[in-house]
């Protein structure tokens, strides 16, 4: 049963605060270059979830393994956004007196370790990959604009290229399209399904609609499991879904 390939994988994953079950007997895996959608009502346990997995929260019992052999419990947080997982929560931190290129520079120094400087010499690989992740965020022609001049959607694109800045293989993104426009929330979804062709991204989201636009398997959580897992058109339509999260 268990698949050691997986890029991600959860098993009987379990945790309590004061008594309440958050997460009650999660199972979640995740294939390697796989784009998936998270919905649920809230209190489902979804922030968990992705606590979990970047080690911010440790569960009470339960496996949660990475790139197939690698013990994410043992890890701490640093550890394993070093590993490879990206977490984008869903208030953009961009520095805001930066340019967008500047920003996309620090975000790459800071994967070597060199925090918060811009004293650091650019390879002309590294300008190639800033140009590239510009380029996959939609922002070449803001480059040299302050961040604090972007639209509230162009700040969240921003902030998933610093990610990318990083190469995360699994990319845990939390509400993007949240106060985004129609046109905005449309190019996520294109957006967030060309960063999958080279590396996972999990992304919890309640607009259905986006959900629907991205086409991918989508996991509905509630009361800290999986409810219903499958295409849209099959969760959507489970009555249990109706009944906990669509329906309300
Ligand atoms: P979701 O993200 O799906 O809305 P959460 O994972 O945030 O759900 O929350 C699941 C439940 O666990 C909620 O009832 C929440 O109040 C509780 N919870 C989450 N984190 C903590 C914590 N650190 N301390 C106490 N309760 C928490």
């Amino acid at each position: 049963e268990k698949k050691p390939r997986s890029l991600l994988y959860l098993d009987g994953v379990s945790v309590s605060f004061d008594g309440f079950k958050a997460l009650n007997s999660l199972s979640f895996i995740v294939e390697p270059g796989e784009l998936r959608a998270i919905i649920g009502p809230n209190g489902a346990g979804k922030t968990t979830m992705m606590d979990i997995i970047t080690g911010k929260t440790r569960p009470d019992e339960g496996e949660v393994y990475f790139r197939g052999d690698i013990d994410l419990t043992q890890k701490d947080e640093a550890e394993i956004a070093q590993l490879g997982i990206g977490r984008k929560f869903q208030k953009p931190t961009v520095f805001e007196n930066h340019t967008v290129w500047d920003n996309l520079e620090l975000a790459l120094n800071r994967r070597r370790g060199v925090f918060a400087t811009l004293f650091y010499r650019l390879t002309g690989e590294d300008r190639a990959r800033i140009e590239e992740i510009l380029s996959t965020v939609r922002l070449t022609a803001r480059r040299d604009d302050l961040a604090a001049n972007l639209s509230h959607g162009q700040k969240q694109w921003l902030e998933i290229g610093m990610l990318l800045a990083q190469e995360p293989e699994l990319l845990l993104v939390d509400e993007p399209v949240a106060g985004m426009t129609d046109a905005e929330t449309a190019e996520t979804a294109i957006l967030l399904k060309e960063i999958a062709r080279t590396r996972s991204v999990v992304v919890v989201e309640h607009d259905m609609g986006f959900v629907r636009e991205l086409g991918v398997k989508v996991t509905c959580l509630a009361e800290g499991s999986v409810l219903a897992e499958g295409s849209i058109d099959f969760v959507s339509n489970d009555p249990k879904v109706i009944e906990n999260y669509l329906g309300r």
